[in-house]
């Protein structure tokens, strides 16, 4: 068996992926595969383990692309659609495993519980319908993934605290505009950084190419990729060129051995 962590990029785009419906931008139209973006979410595997970071409304597609034989569960960084309203599609894991691990937020909770309220039902439940076990979250608390204690990293999304996840030698970061200096120290050492990069212009709530790679050299992980990309921000090869050594653009179905 392989030993390595196994990175796979589900979905590197932001919250209306790539193309946008109807959209006649050039990067929209791009026939270049790398040009095309699912809802932002990763796949971590490793030994025999499989945990997703989010789970946006192209999860199912995601699955049928990356297949995976069981999933031990789902780590949630905010409750926007883009991140959670794919949580539907678990069915087909719940009803071979039974009830699936959700971690998050304790507000998450709160969101997922009221707008998927038959998920989380106790009785009268609808045949068929999934169940989750769920996991609160906290800043300072790792949780125990498979054989890896997993840390929790705080930041925000303009005025929304989101959560980050370190697993190991691998740090991933989304939906950030601001992260705090003892948030940033839980990220040193790691080979490998995620973050996201909307576009090249500023924007309130995320961080744009420029804040991104000041992250990026802060940290100072062996390679950064950047996902929750905007069509805006430009074709994937010409973009790619203008980066710093070592920082990448990810891309939809990049797979990363750490
Ligand atoms: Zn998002």
């Amino acid at each position: 068996m392989d030993d390595k962590m196994t990175i796979t990029f589900l979905g590197t785009g932001t919250s209306q992926g790539i193309p946008v419906i109807g959209s006649d931008h050039p990067v929209c139209l791009s026939k270049d595969p790398k040009d095309k973006r699912l809802r932002v979410s990763v796949l971590v595997s490793w030994k025999n383990f499989n945990y997703v970071i989010d789970c946006g409304p192209d999860f199912r597609q995601q699955m049928l692309t990356n297949p995976i034989e069981k999933l031990d569960g789902i780590l949630f960084t905010h409750e926007h659609a883009d991140h959670t309203a794919g949580i539907d599609d678990i069915r087909p894991f719940f009803f071979r495993q039974g009830d699936i691990p959700i971690y998050a937020h304790e507000r998450v909770i709160t969101s997922l519980k009221r707008r998927f309220d038959y998920i989380f039902a106790g009785e009268n439940r609808y045949p068929g319908a999934p169940a989750v076990q769920v996991v609160q979250v906290k800043k300072d608390t790792p949780i125990a993934l498979g054989d890896l204690e997993v840390v929790p990293i705080e930041a925000y999304h303009n005025r929304l605290q989101v959560f980050g996840y370190r697993f190991g030698e691998f740090v991933y970061l989304t939906d950030v505009k601001r992260v705090e200096e003892d948030q940033i120290k839980k990220m040193k050492g790691a080979k490998v950084l995620v973050v996201n990069a909307l576009r090249k212009e500023p924007h309130h709530s995320h961080f744009n190419l420029e804040e991104a790679i000041a992250l990026a050299q802060e940290v100072g992980a062996e390679k950064t990729y950047f996902t929750h990309i905007s069509h805006i921000m430009g074709f994937h090869e010409e973009v790619e060129k203008e980066l710093p050594k070592n920082i990448h653009l990810a891309y939809d179905n990049l797979q990363l051995k750490i």
